[in-house]
Parts: C-alpha cells; structure tokens; sequence
C-alpha cells in the first residue's frame, strides 16, 4: 500500500499526534483567509479503520500466543490490506474517511449542484472554460495542479478574478500518489496548498487525489493539513472518452440538485476533429443544468467550514 515500511504504525502515530502537528499554514506567513481562520481538525479514524487497527492487535497477540498459527495471521493482515486497497480504488468510497461526493442538504432545498474542472490550468483550456463560464453567469471550483499554477500564475489569478475557487489537486499529478507514504504523501499535498495560496490569495479547503485513488494514509494527513476530501456524484471521463455524446450523457443521467460533475480543463481528450472533449460537452450541459433550473456553485460556498 505504501512505500513507509509500517503503514498500520504510522496511521497510529497519525492519530495521536495530527492535533499537535496541525499546520495549515505549513509554518509560512500566509495571506488574508478570506473570512474564517484556518481551523485544524484531529484526525478521526472511520469505523474501518479502527477495525483495520483492532484486527492488526488481534493478528499480532495471535502469532505471540500460538506462534505455530503465524500463516493464519499472516492471511487475516493480509486480507485486510486487499479490503482497504480495494476501498483506496474507489473514488466515491467513504470508508477510508469523510469524502465529499454530493452537495449537503440545504443545499439541495436551494437546487445548488457543482461544476468541478480537474488538471488545470491550461493555457488553452482553462481561458475558454472561464468564458463559457462568465456567459451563463455561473461559479465553479477548479482543482489545479501544483506545478502547472507556477507555470501559468497569471491564469490562476484570472479564475479566481472571476469570482470561481481554486482548490488542491496535488503538487505533481503521479500515478505513485497513492503509493506514497504520509511524509511524501504531506509533501506534495503542502507544496500545491502553499503555491495556490500564495497565488491566488485563497486557501483551498477540498483536496482531490488523482483519479480518486488514494491509500488509508491519506486521511490522516488531510486532517493535519485541514482539508477536505472531496470526489464526485458523477464524471464523464471526459479525459479518455473521445465521443462527446458519451461523456455528456455520463454527466446529465440522473441529473439533481447536489450533484458534483467532474470534467477536466487540463489533459481534456480530444475529438476525432481534434477539439478538447469537454469544450464540446460544457455548453451543452450548461443548457442542461439550466432546463433542470439547477444553480452551479463552487464547493465551497455550498459546503459549510467544519468547526
Ligand atoms: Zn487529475
């Protein structure tokens, strides 16, 4: 699961000392928050984990009771690790910890739902979302890659200027993020949060790993770093699937109130006319949500802080 050498012993490190090594500012000075001040939640394991835990304990005083029965517990451990891998490759799992995959109630009685951009900014993208965006006269949140915000700092001021949120999508978008240890796994996650901070004078609040995947270290450290997991109700694949048709009809089906429809304006596929697949799809779906009567809002307006 990870390349620390104990990940079960790191978790309950975690979870005795995130509340006193709780940084969000990463121990830089920071700009104005806008609003709340930067809070910082213990990390609370989910039911899951603590089971996870239990029966590590349990593995452990079998092999020292009956030492002959070590395959046993090897097996049981085991087993475990294939459950939560499994969990880690579901992006709308909840069992690993709290993750955001649809808007909360009230939002819902507002008819409130969420447009989510991933793998931005994109110099050629990311200008036109912004258009199609400003023409409906709606809001969305953009999660952005780290090293591509350094590339593009005007961009990253552009969204933000245009009244939409930026939020954390990881430092360098690796495949081997779910396979990193908490050190590596803070690292990365830090370096995005003090670049787009830095950027754009707004802390994010959500993070969104690559694809959803993620390992059971993961939660841990979003506590210490107070961010949010945050997925999605649906996405259209928009970043493989080259049939426009298909990835629209991905989006709207079961189209609702609270929804959070991921699209990319980074590494967006492309037409077999070699046009960026969800620049096809947007405005079609912006007319969708606008017969549905459905009022696009970044996550964070919809989303209350967490005391
Ligand atoms: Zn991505």
């Amino acid at each position: 699961m990870s390349s620390s050498p104990d990940p079960l012993q790191t978790m309950r490190f975690e979870r005795t000392a995130s509340a006193a090594a709780c940084d969000p500012a990463g121990g830089r000075a920071q700009p104005p928050q806008d609003g709340a001040a930067a809070g910082c939640a213990a990390w609370r394991p989910t039911p899951a984990i603590k089971a996870t835990l239990a029966w590590h304990a349990g593995a452990g005083a079998l092999t020292a009771l009956a030492p002959s029965l070590w395959p046993w517990s090897l097996a049981a451990v085991a087993a475990n690790h294939l459950l939560l891998t499994a969990a880690g490759l579901w992006p709308r799992s909840s069992l690993l910890g709290p993750n955001l995959v649809r808007l909360p109630a009230a939002a819902i009685v507002r008819r409130q739902m969420a447009l989510t951009f991933d793998d931005g900014p994109d110099p050629e993208s990311t200008p036109r979302v912004l258009d199609l965006l400003d023409a409906a006269g709606w809001r969305a949140s953009f999660f952005c890659i780290g090293r591509h915000a350094r590339r593009y700092p005007a961009l990253m001021r552009e969204i933000v200027a245009r009244g939409h949120r930026v939020e954390n999508h990881g430092d360098t978008h690796t495949m081997a993020f779910a396979t990193y240890g908490s050190r590596r796994l803070r690292t990365d996650i830090r370096a995005a949060q003090d670049t787009l901070t830095d950027l754009t004078g707004q802390r994010p609040r959500f993070f969104r790993p690559l694809g959803g995947l993620r390992s059971p270290l993961l939660d841990p450290v979003l506590a210490q770093l107070d961010l949010q997991l945050a997925c999605w109700t649906r996405r259209g694949f928009d970043s493989v699937e080259r049939d426009p048709q298909r990835v629209y009809r991905r989006l709207v089906r079961g189209l609702a109130p609270g929804d959070i429809l991921l699209l990319h304006d980074g590494y967006a596929a492309r037409t077999s006319r070699g046009e960026s697949v969800a620049l096809v799809v947007l405005p079609w779906l912006l007319a969708a949500l606008r017969e549905a009567q459905l009022q696009p809002v970044p996550l964070a307006e919809a989303v209350p802080k967490k005391e």
